[in-house]
């Protein structure tokens, strides 16, 4: 049973150092959200289960890590200067501005139905380059990855010797000036993408598309998002962007409704045809803008008759905050217990956890124990599972109770027993709540063993 509301997911994000609102001391900057000590934790996890899916476990996906700053001509040639852009109204009695395709002909701040006629208003985030600021330096802020992987094309393919079907992969920030960002990190200015361009030959592209949206359905079910709460819309045609012969977006039921999780276009031969000079060669499927500018052509030559093909691209693209986001949705529960009291557990798959175990000295100012704690901790630490948390706070029951909440799979307690008697340790486990004392030389093949059996490492 996922969370009931997003409040509930706020208020533990904020509590327990997931996500801060961003310069919230100085009032907070709508759409744009930190990720705290453990937020942090939970969000490399996911992008590196990502990244092992699609990179290290396939033996046809390149990596790639692209520069933010955009030149100026990318963006003008994928046609995102011209098109990337949403609806814009304003409300002419309380002047509040709205997304057109996101209210009725109502204004939702004061109920006005005296809306301006929608204009196109361009998401892209423009900044200035170098010490002169006379407006012609500029660069934009990359509103995906994608482009960075096209314009890296002829470099990835001439250094891999690659050829279609084969992948290029890349996570990072992409931003987006969102006319009404909300719904917590679902819609942000700032966010990142994990984004892969699967490049193939035209003609099997639409068997390719079908087979990323399973796998990523698949993916997405190995992050504890079940497949039973998420939905496949077939974006319609009028709806497509500018650049898509056919997109599904792979929707998952958020605590604020049905909305894209992901998306998987076909892209065609669109980007790489655009940003290739002498196009007429090339055949492309629909017309693009002639490009004077590019010095490469971003197509595959057939080494017998010399011919040029431009591959088509499905790309699956996901983002990480909207991840982040319903994996938290789905870990979370609050269970009543055999007691009548009530214990909240984020049931994290394992490979996700922010904290693999926490070390708890039963007391704080036993140097026996403190010692053999800290030198746990230290050992674990070095096992490459994750970070593993020396407990310096609070009573025992209160850090069961802490790491139930932020999803700490195993807690390993140093008491009395340890030092003194029998040398063994108590390991407890987050999800059934029992307690076992196993040796102390033990517990790190036990984490070993515990870390590998979910079939993603740590
Ligand atoms: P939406 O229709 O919700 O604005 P989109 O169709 O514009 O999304 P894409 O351009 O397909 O989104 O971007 C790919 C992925 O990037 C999305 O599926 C989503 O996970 C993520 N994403 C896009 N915009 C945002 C945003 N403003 N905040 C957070 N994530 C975003």
């Amino acid at each position: 049973m996922p969370a009931q509301s997003m409040e509930a997911l706020v208020s533990l994000c904020k509590r327990r150092g997931f996500i801060f609102q961003s310069g919230e001391i100085y009032g907070g900057m709508q759409g744009l959200y930190d990720y705290g000590p453990l937020g942090v934790e939970l969000k490399n996890n996911l992008k590196a289960a990502w990244w092992r899916a699609m990179v290290y476990e396939r033996d046809d996906v390149e990596g790639l890590d692209a520069s933010i700053l955009t030149h100026r001509k990318t963006l003008k040639y994928s046609g995102h200067e011209a098109t990337f852009s949403d609806p814009l109204v304003d409300c002419r009695q309380c002047k509040a501005r709205w997304r057109a395709d996101h209210i009725e002909d109502q204004c939702p701040a004061c109920g006005a139905k005296d809306l301006t006629e929608p204009r196109p208003f361009n998401l892209m985030f423009k900044t200035a380059v170098g010490p002169v600021d006379d407006g012609t330096n500029f660069a934009y802020m990359r509103p995906e990855t994608a482009q960075a992987i096209f314009t890296n094309f002829r470099h990835v393919v001439d250094s891999t010797a690659r050829r279609p079907p084969f992948g290029i992969a890349q996570i990072g920030k992409a931003f987006r000036n969102e006319i009404t960002p909300r719904n917590f990190i679902f819609r942000v200015r700032e966010f990142e993408q994990m984004e892969l361009e699967f490049f193939v030959t035209p003609g099997t592209d639409e068997d390719w598309h079908r087979y990323w949206v399973e796998a990523r359905i698949a993916w997405w079910e190995a992050q504890g998002v079940p497949r039973d709460r998420l939905e496949l819309l077939v974006v319609e045609a009028d709806e497509l962007a500018h650049y898509s012969k056919a997109t599904t977006d792979i929707m998952y039921r958020f605590p604020h409704g049905l909305e894209e999780l992901e998306g998987v276009a076909n892209r065609t031969d669109f980007d790489l045809g655009s940003h290739s000079k002498d196009q007429e060669g090339l055949a492309l499927s629909a017309a693009v803008e002639p490009n004077t500018d590019s010095n490469a052509r971003l197509a595959i030559q057939d080494p017998d008759s010399k011919a040029w093909q431009v591959p088509y691209v499905i790309e699956p693209s996901a983002g990480v905050d909207r991840g982040v986001l319903a994996v938290l949705n789905e870990a979370y529960r609050v269970e009543t217990l055999d007691n009548g009291s009530e214990r909240t557990v984020l049931a994290l798959p394992r490979h996700l956890a922010p904290l693999k175990a926490a070390v708890i000295p039963l007391k704080k100012n036993h140097d026996g124990i403190v010692e053999t704690a800290r030198a746990l901790k230290a050992r674990l630490q070095k096992l490459g599972l994750g970070r593993i948390l020396y407990e310096h706070t609070g009573n025992i029951g209160k850090a069961y109770r802490r790491h139930d909440e932020v999803g700490t799979p195993l807690c390993i307690t140093i008491d009395f027993e340890t030092i003194e008697g029998d040398g063994t340790v108590t390991l407890r486990d987050r999800d059934s709540m029992t307690q076992q004392r196993i040796p102390l030389a033990e517990v790190p093949a036990a984490l070993k063993a515990y870390y590998s059996e979910d079939g993603e490492g740590a």
